[in-house]
Parts: structure tokens; C-alpha cells; sequence
């Protein structure tokens, strides 16, 4: 699924304006990161793309558009959008393998199917063995693996993604952003990634999209043209990667230098 934005613009009826003509496209089957100081509206129009904002909220001006239709015209249930976030929300009264399979319930997906779906994502994500544990058992890293399994499990068009793995430890996040993208080239979701860490967004994704300070609008786009497979570890020594930090890194820095709250 393609999504379009155009002239996004949203101020919160508090008085905040947190974006100001946004222009982004994402194509089917591409991973664009977007990164920018914190604050600058990253959140604001993740929610904006999955329809969370209540009008009584904010002020949404501009289009955004899945495969051509505007969002904010379409039933939130006929959108089928994933998203993750940088804490987990987990039902912590089920077991790993039922937070899994909780979208395929409300969705009315039959049992024998959803255990089969269960089974083979947490397969995926280096789980087996630990579906009946409950998420207060596992680690974080767990955590954030089941939440990202249970986003895949009802296969969403378009998955947004908020730091997912900003709560994470180093080493853990870096295994996750492995796993990510082992996930990614052999399913080739649609992703939409905000992280405020630039190292992250130019090893995962295709494009990254850099925000200005707020109110945010994309100040620039830059291709990530690292080789796949990619293995997050390998590529931070590599000249390529420290070639696109240290370029995508000269615009952000001053935004980032005169954020009081960075
Ligand atoms: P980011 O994700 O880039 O760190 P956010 O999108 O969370 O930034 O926030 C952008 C701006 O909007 C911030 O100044 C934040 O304080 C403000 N903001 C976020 N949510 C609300 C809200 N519900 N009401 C009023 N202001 C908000
Ligand atoms: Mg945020």
C-alpha cells in the first residue's frame, strides 16, 4: 500500500503546532525511516497517518492518502495498519502465544488457523519455547518481539513504527534491528519508522526522511543504498555507513544542538 502525504499541518488545540507541510510519500514494500530531533512531531503524525487524532484534539490540515484514498474518509477498521510502539502495550494477563494471536481473535480468524499463524511467527521472531510464558517472564527484547509478531500476524498493509527499540539496551536493539530486517527483505512490508537515532534509520531503512525541528516538515531525503542482506553489526564499521552518518549528520546536528530538551 502506498501512502501519500501532502501539506500535513497539525496543531493541537492546546496550541501546539507540531507539523507544518509535511510532503512524504512511501511506496508499497519500502522501509522509510524518519528521524529528527525529539519533539518535532514524529509522533503526532504517526498518529495522524492511523487516525488517532480526535478533531477535538487537533487540527489536521492537508491530505493523507493510502493507495489514493484519504484516511480520514475510511473507517478506521477498512485501513489495515500495524503499529508498534516504544513500549510495549501487551495484555499482560495473556501468555506470549495469546498476546500473539489477539488480532486474528477480533478479527474472527478460526482457532486451528490462529495457532498454526501463532506457531509460525514466533518461529520467526526466536520464540518457540516460550509461548505460555507471560510477558512480566520475558525480557524486554521479548517483549518488543512479541509485539512485533502480533502486528505481523493479522499481515497489516502498512506497518508504523515509534522507537520501538528505544527502551531497549544497545546490544538488544541491535539484534532486533536484525531481526527487523530479516523480517523486512523476506516479507517486504510497507514500514514507516520514526527513531531519533540516526545510525538506526540509515541501517534499516531504504530512505531516510529527515524532520526539522518543530513544527516538523521533511527537510531532506536521503538514500540508504547499503547492501542487503544487512547485518547492523557489520555495517557500522563499514566506510559506506560512516559516509552516510557523517553527511546526513551535518544538517541534523544544529537542530539537534539547539533542542533544550535533546
Ligand atoms: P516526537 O515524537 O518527534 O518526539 P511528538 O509528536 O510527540 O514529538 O510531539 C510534538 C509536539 O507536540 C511536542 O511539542 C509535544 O509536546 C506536543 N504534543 C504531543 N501530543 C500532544 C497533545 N496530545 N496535546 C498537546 N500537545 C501535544
Ligand atoms: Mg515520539
Amino acid at each position: 500500500m502506498d501512502i501519500e502525504i501532502r501539506g500535513l499541518g497539525i496543531r493541537f488545540r492546546a496550541g501546539v503546532e507540531a507539523a507544518r507541510g509535511i510532503d512524504l510519500t512511501v511506496r508499497s514494500g519500502e522501509f522509510v525511516a524518519v528521524v529528527g530531533p525529539s519533539g518535532c512531531g514524529k509522533s503526532t503524525m504517526l498518529n495522524a497517518i492511523a487516525c488517532l487524532l480526535s478533531p477535538e484534539e487537533a487540527e489536521v490540515t492537508g491530505e493523507i492518502l493510502a493507495d489514493g484514498k484519504d484516511v480520514r474518509s475510511c473507517a478506521a477498521r477498512d485501513l489495515n495498519f500495524g503499529y508498534v510502539f516504544q513500549r510495549d502495550n501487551l495484555l499482560p494477563w495473556r501468555t506470549i502465544a495469546d498476546n500473539v494471536q489477539t488480532g486474528l481473535e477480533i478479527r474472527g480468524v478460526d482457532a486451528p488457523s490462529r495457532r498454526k499463524r501463532t506457531a509460525e511467527l514466533l518461529e520467526l521472531a526466536g520464540l518457540t519455547g516460550f509461548e505460555h510464558y507471560y510477558p512480566h517472564q520475558v525480557s524486554g527484547g521479548m517483549r518488543q518481539r512479541t509485539s512485533l509478531i502480533r502486528t505481523l500476524a493479522y499481515d497489516p498493509d502498512v506497518i508504523l513504527m515509534d522507537e520501538p527499540f528505544g527502551a531497549l539496551d544497545a546490544q538488544t536493539r541491535m539484534i532486533l534491528q536484525g531481526e527487523l530486517l530479516r523480517i523486512w527483505e523476506r516479507t517486504h512490508k510497507t514500514i514507516l519508522f520514526v527513531t531519533h537515532d540516526l545510525a538506526e534509520a540509515i541501517i534499516l531503512a531504504q530512505r531516510v526522511v529527515l524532520f526539522s525541528k518543530r513544527p516538523g516538515f521533511v527537510r531532506q531525503v536521503y538514500e540508504s543504498d547499503l547492501p542487503y542482506p544487512r547485518d547492523p553489526f557489520e555495517l557500522r564499521g563499514s566506510p559506506r555507513f560512516g559516509e552516510l552518518e557523517t553527511t546526513i549528520w551535518q544538517t541534523l546536528r544544529d537542530d539537534f544542538r539547539s533542542d533544550p530538551t535533546a
